[in-house]
């Protein structure tokens, strides 16, 4: 596949029609999470002959694409996401974008896609942030970016497409739990599985939610916030919900997270949890865990928090499971002191509010 590494220019085409600032102020008093949009997007066009190419920042708007178009058809879709933060001294920032160009590229690479240049995907990210700085909340809202790419070629027959269109767009969100840190309950369910070995389970790709919302919509009928999924092959092994990682902690005050193997997605938050855990000297074990254990260390006290976290919700506190037949509650049921610790440790660098000794805060100039 040719692939166009240099990077692309943006032209400028602002909204002539943004939305008047006392509508967007109003907007900003409720914000739920996914459901308002900023004045503009980033868009990027691809195909096989010419690469990446026709890059503009203009008003967000429907796309025109046709019925045959094949993301309608075979789901060649992934997508990122990733949040604008203001800081309390004014800047606007990114947390650690690199992490997400690259990710994009290996869920290109996995869903046969073409990849992005890391540096046209952070410029997209940048050049919309500077033009919607405005839609920044502030205080503990953020702007959530969606960087996503779809396969727009009309064509029916079974193959990689050969058009494709990249994109970015912004949501002005509050907190992903509405009642803040109160702790989430889930549902383990047996007849669903969310990835199996070969499969896309690393890759941040539509397809993956589209099988999940079945198991979702089960955890919900069953009380439950979110899902929790088991291994497809043995359907023993923890392995994530449905959008977001999940840890553990031990009562030697030690933390378990399973381990990626291409049936989890590889979370950003994980990750940096992992690095931030290690750095207050706790010892973080990347290995499987069963729900079986996970039961039975719940009621003899040898498990004692778990959470769930990613971008959207950053850390939230797990406190009670259900699962067919039974359900069990970790830590009385409230959000535990470890989890509390790595939530802030981690949302101050995030915010600006502390000492970012990784450099994972990447500031956004002129906004
Ligand atoms: C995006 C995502 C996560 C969390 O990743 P972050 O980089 O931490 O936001 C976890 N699981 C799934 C399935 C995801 O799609």
């Amino acid at each position: 596949m040719a692939v166009n590494t240099a990077s692309v220019e943006f032209a400028l085409n602002p909204n002539a029609n943004p939305m008047p600032e006392a509508d967007r102020l109003k907007a900003f008093e409720n914000l739920g999470f996914g459901t308002l949009f900023s004045d503009h997007m980033a868009v990027i066009r691809w195909n096989a002959d010419r690469g990446w190419h026709d890059g503009e920042i203009t008003a967000r708007a429907p796309f025109a694409i046709d019925p045959a178009a094949s993301v309608l058809h075979y789901a060649q879709e992934i997508f990122e996401g990733m949040k604008a933060y203001r800081t309390a001294d004014g800047r606007a920032v990114l947390f650690r974008p690199e992490e997400n160009a690259r990710r994009f590229n290996e869920s290109a690479r996995r869903m046969a896609m073409p990849e992005i240049a890391e540096e046209t995907f952070l410029e997209a990210i940048e050049k919309l942030v500077q033009i919607d700085a405005k839609w920044i909340p502030e205080g503990e809202g953020s702007l959530y970016l969606r960087p996503f790419m779809f396969a727009s070629e009309a064509f029916l027959g079974v193959r990689p497409a050969k058009d494709y269109i990249f994109c970015v767009i912004a949501s002005p969100v509050g907190p992903y739990f509405k009642g803040g840190a109160k702790p989430i309950t889930i549902w383990s369910t047996e007849k669903f599985t969310r990835a199996a070995p070969g499969g896309t389970g690393a890759a941040k790709c539509g397809g993956n939610y589209a099988a999940s919302l079945i198991a979702q919509a089960e955890a919900q009928a069953q009380g439950c916030d979110q899902v929790v999924f088991l291994d497809a092959a043995e359907h023993k092994w923890v392995e994530e919900l449905g959008g977001m990682n999940v840890f553990f902690v031990m009562d030697d005050g030690s933390l378990v997270t399973p381990p990626l193997g291409g049936t989890i997605l590889p979370g950003i938050t994980r990750k940096s949890l992992i690095t931030l855990a290690r750095d207050k000297g706790l010892t973080v074990h990347e290995r499987p865990y069963s729900f079986e254990d996970w039961k039975a260390d719940a009621a003899s006290g040898k498990l004692k928090e778990a959470f769930a976290c990613g971008t959207a919700a950053v850390v939230a506190g797990i406190g009670t499971v259900k699962f067919p037949g039974g359900a069990f509650t970790i830590n009385g049921g409230e959000t535990g002191p470890v989890t509390q610790t790595l939530r802030e440790a981690l949302v101050s660098i995030q915010r600006g509010q502390s000492n970012d000794a990784h450099a994972w805060v990447k500031p956004i100039s002129g906004v």
